[in-house]
């Protein structure tokens, strides 16, 4: 594809309810929206990055000035690129992953919309239903997860992931537990725990948790694989593999038995394939993780896990649980509770409503900016 304008914008969404993680209590998010032009089509994607440097060093500023200096100029400069050829252009450019994935993935739905196919068609997977997971974050009380968690089981939620911290970890899991005990629980940490929790952290095992998500940091695979040895829960891992090679070694060490895939920690929908293809051999069971998506980016989530291995609930849930308004039509909602399945395309078939608030906006065009 000869791609001919790449556009950027910063676009925010009110949330439906605040969110809290270890490190903030969100009201709003803001989101960094890419575009790609060619052949008279435009392909979409959601730059998976956030307004902050926690989860990952990347924030949708670094983005924004990675794509707008580096890899959208050489994406026009280039004749003929498409999915399969961005990253060996962008191979110069070190790291930035999420910058990078959000570029590719509107190349995917650019290529899958100008085959006039579906984007989980294009990716390998199909238009099928997606059992459909929920994030309860940290509330002040147990009593306010309890109504969180309570919300999510009533609306269909097949199984919902409790974030997790020291000092708030048993007490709250086993509590849901007790409330929901037909309701699968992942316990997800963030990394926020090290190798001198490991006994503290083999007592969830009495607790009957689906997975304990990303104990440590990310570069403790050893200890991750240690840690896994010891527990009958399995280990789910998300922080620690931004790539096929880094899952291939998590599961050579043994560290992990379920993966949670991002599209844009590990640069892409091409290796997020991989990475799925890689861990269906391996009998290790991976599902979509998301990142509170507006629109735009929860639509292509849904395309990705329609592949066949993705057999646990993804964070692809209904947008209107997380925005009033995503910023994209038609709003992702339950085909019949706790299931979602992707439009028959072509690309994602959603379209941006251009009714969020846009922070910041840029057009570059093989002729110059704009
Ligand atoms: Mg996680």
């Amino acid at each position: 594809m000869n791609v001919d304008r790449v556009a950027l914008r910063l676009v925010t969404a009110r949330l439906a309810r605040p969110f809290e993680n270890r490190w903030q209590r969100y009201h709003t998010w803001t989101k960094l929206i890419v575009e790609v032009d060619a052949e008279g089509g435009t392909g979409r994607a959601e730059c998976t990055a956030m307004e902050t440097p926690f989860y990952n060093y990347e924030t949708i500023v670094t983005a924004w000035y990675v794509i707008e200096e580096y890899l959208g100029p050489m994406l026009l400069a280039a004749d003929d690129c498409g999915p399969h050829s961005c990253m060996r252009l962008w191979r110069e450019v070190n790291g930035h992953e999420e910058a990078k994935g959000a570029l590719e993935t509107a190349l995917w739905d650019l290529q899958a919309r100008l085959h006039g196919r579906p984007l989980c068609e294009e990716l390998g997977g199909s238009v099928r239903p997606v059992p459909v997971g929920a994030t309860a974050g940290i509330e002040p009380t147990i009593d306010e997860l309890l109504e969180n968690v309570a919300n999510a089981a009533r609306t269909g939620y097949q199984r919902v992931r409790l974030k997790i911290q020291p000092g708030w970890d048993t007490d709250p899991v086993r509590e849901v537990r007790a409330a929901f005990p037909e309701l699968p629980v992942i316990a997800d940490a963030n990394a926020a725990y090290d190798e001198s929790h490991v006994e503290h952290l083999t007592t969830l095992d009495e607790l009957g948790l689906l997975a304990l998500e990303q104990p440590f940091p990310r570069h403790s695979l050893p200890a991750t694989a240690e840690l896994q040895h010891r527990m009958e829960t399995a280990v789910c891992l998300d922080e620690q593999v931004h790539s096929l090679r880094e899952t291939q070694e998590a599961a050579r060490l043994g560290a992990c038995r379920m993966v949670n895939i991002k599209t844009g920690r590990v640069g892409g929908l091409g290796e997020s394939v991989r990475i799925h293809d890689f861990c269906a051999g391996e009998g290790i069971p991976t599902f979509v993780g998301g990142k509170w998506d507006q629109g735009i980016g929860r639509w292509t989530n849904l395309a990705l896990a329609t592949l066949p291995n993705m057999t646990l609930a993804s964070d692809v849930g209904p947008s209107d649980t997380y925005y009033d308004d995503d910023g994209a039509w038609p709003r992702l909602a339950f085909h019949e509770p706790g299931w979602v399945r992707p439009l028959p395309g072509p690309g994602t078939g959603a379209e941006p409503t251009g009714t969020l608030k846009v922070e910041r906006e840029k057009e570059l065009t093989k002729g110059g900016d704009h």
